[in-house]
């Protein structure tokens, strides 16, 4: 078969309002204003950036860095949304269909929330990245000259401005850093394959763009393996970035041919809720070339065939129910169509989660967010118990409430970009099962530690306030104010916590319960090491008999209760409680043994 290299997919990711949207603007306007006439730069969902373009707009750079010649990647296409959901819809088996990504972050502000959830997606992935410091016209005293390389911006500017962008810059690397990320300035980076290349930017003036543009050039040609970008002229493969109703066309699916090719008429294989979906290709549409668009309404054009790298419009009946994140195959042989379909049947099942051990459950909107969502959580060391695309259901409660009952912090739904039904809500609510929704990943999880948190110490001390606390006590010489039914003895608590209820023991031997404790003659809750008390004890006891002036008495601990303060809960006890306890335990065995 014919191979070509296709150009790389790029995805740009970061926090919010740090310029991703303005940047993408920035690299599509560069790419318009010096491909050649005709060359379609526009496809369904992303936009290419030629090589031939970057050689023009970056001339000098690229020869002051000795690249001219050296470059195979045709071009880059740029995926037109930023951000997360779409990176995760980008999914593929075993990775991702973005064969490099752009994280940007803001070089006053650096990497925050977002873009640390972005750095660790892209990670979990695997995916080759660049970071763009976005932003550099801010930098104090920077003097712009608009779409100017850093690198030769960099060398005219006064001290000051430098020192401080290498102020930012050094914040980021530490930044970096903890996330085990070793980056540099990229042109100072000496090793690619351990250094992350910094490039600093601005959206606005254009300044580091061709600098940007140079060094993902540069990352590919090193960190993609060509065969990746080998395309195959047979059956295109691809994945659903996006499905929706579209006027006079029913239901499509935008979709990223990665591989092959696609042709009016061909049968599609791709996947709904419930498993694969089968549906003939009737329009294949494309944005029109920008010099045949002249009316904004009218941007769009019907081609017979699409081939990889590829952004392309597929229209179709029985896309309904497909969901993004999605494989989508063309199959030319119809013999093939069920080996399609088990493949993405395989596909589907290995995304999703059906299990019953004890984890949480999780819901996502798509293939994609679902699959980022249970990595990400597998990264924090959060078990997943069951895990689907499309709203919680009544099934998802009753399966929290079982996973609840082996370990309570896992009573969850975590919802991610799904709304969930009012019916769904009561019934969790009523079932005492937490839902925790939101649009962005590293909300719902810190939501869920803070929950899990409360969860467990709400067990905790729930389970502490049915263990007996040990207490050593002793009847105080001259203080008994009453011999028998009950006994009331003065007492002073010499280690633990005592409190009514527990029965005291002397030798091993049970001598009765104490009802009541009061202190200057007033009823409380418990004396602690220390403090002088009246009790009265209720059983078959007489002071004088079984226990006398002076004697030693312990608070009974059943064994099992024992067990549970020493091996599980010792931290609970306080230092006089734990001394108690093991004097408590120490009598026992003389007295038993
Ligand atoms: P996004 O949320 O990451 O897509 O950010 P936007 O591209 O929407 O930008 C957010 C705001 O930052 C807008 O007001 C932009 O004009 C501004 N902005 C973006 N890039 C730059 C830049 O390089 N320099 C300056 N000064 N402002 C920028």
């Amino acid at each position: 078969m014919a191979m070509s290299v296709r150009s790389p997919f790029v995805v740009v990711m970061g926090h919010v309002d740090v310029g991703k949207t303005l940047l993408l603007d920035k690299i599509r306007g560069t790419s318009v204003a010096y491909r050649e006439p005709g060359m379609i730069t526009q496809h369904i969902g992303m936009s290419l950036v030629p090589w031939p373009a970057v050689e023009r707009f970056a001339g000098p750079l690229v020869d002051r860095l000795k690249l001219r010649g050296r470059i195979w990647v045709p071009g880059f296409l740029f995926i037109d949304t930023p951000g997360h959901a779409a990176f995760s819809n980008l999914r593929k088996r075993g990775g991702s269909v973005a064969d490099l990504a752009v994280l940007v972050v803001d070089i006053t502000s650096g990497l925050e929330d977002q873009g640390a959830e972005s750095l660790k997606l892209i990670q979990s992935r695997g995916v080759p990245f660049v970071i763009a410091a976005n932003k550099l016209d801010r930098i104090y005293g920077w003097r712009s000259v608009e779409n100017r390389p850093f690198l030769f911006a960099v060398e005219e500017q006064e001290w000051h401005a430098v020192a401080t962008l290498e102020e930012r810059i050094g914040k980021l690397i530490d930044e970096l850093s903890r996330f085990g990320i070793e980056a540099d300035r990229y042109d100072r980076v000496r090793d690619f394959s351990r250094q992350v290349p910094i490039v600093p930017t601005s959206a606005v003036t254009g300044e580091g763009i061709a600098d940007l543009l140079v060094v993902l050039a540069g990352v590919s040609q090193r960190f993609i393996p060509r065969e990746r970008l080998q395309v195959a002229d047979g059956p295109a493969r691809g994945v659903v970035m996006e499905v929706k109703e579209e006027k006079g066309l029913g239901v499509v699916a935008d979709a990223i041919i990665y591989d092959g090719r696609i042709r009016k008429g061909d049968v599609v294989v791709t996947a709904g809720l419930d498993g694969p979906r089968e549906a003939r290709v009737r329009m294949l549409v494309m944005p029109k070339p920008l010099e045949e668009m002249r009316d904004p309404e009218d941007r769009y054009m019907a081609v017979e065939e699409v081939r990889a790298a590829a952004g392309v419009r597929i229209v179709a009946d029985g896309l309904e129910g497909v969901v993004a994140g999605a494989p989508i195959y063309a199959v030319w042989d119809p013999q093939a169509i069920p080996h399609v379909q088990k493949q993405i049947k395989e596909e589907i099942a290995e995304i999703k989660i059906e299990s019953d051990r004890e984890g949480v459950i999780v819901r996502a909107d798509t293939f994609g967010t679902l699959e980022s969502t249970i990595l990400f959580l597998r990264q924090q060391g959060v078990p997943v118990r069951k895990a689907d695309v499309g709203p919680p259901t009544h099934k998802d409660v009753v399966e929290a409430v079982l996973s609840r009952r082996r370990n309570p912090a896992f009573g969850v739904i975590l919802a991610f970009n799904v709304k969930v039904p009012p019916d769904v809500e009561k019934e969790a609510a009523s079932s005492g099962v937490k839902i925790i929704k939101g649009e962005i990943l590293y909300r719902i999880f810190d939501e869920y530690i803070k929950w899990s948190h409360e969860v467990k110490t709400k067990t905790v001390e729930q389970i502490l306030s049915q263990l007996t606390r040990p207490a050593k006590i002793q009847l105080l010489p001259g203080y008994v104010f009453r011999r028998s039914d009950p006994a009331i003895v003065g007492v002073k608590v010499l280690a633990g916590t005592l409190k009514p209820g527990v029965t005291l023991v002397k030798d091993g031997r049970e001598v009765g319960r104490v009802m009541q404790i009061q202190k200057q003659g007033k009823p409380v809750n418990e004396a602690v090491a220390g403090d002088e008390v009246a009790i009265s004890i209720q059983g078959d006891v007489i002071v004088g008999r079984q226990i006398k002036e002076g004697d030693v008495l312990y608070v009974y601990i059943p064994d099992e209760q024992a067990r549970q303060w020493l091996f599980q809960y010792k931290q609970h006890l306080r230092e006089d409680e734990i001394k108690a306890l093991e004097e408590y335990l120490k009598a026992r065995r003389r007295g038993s043994g």
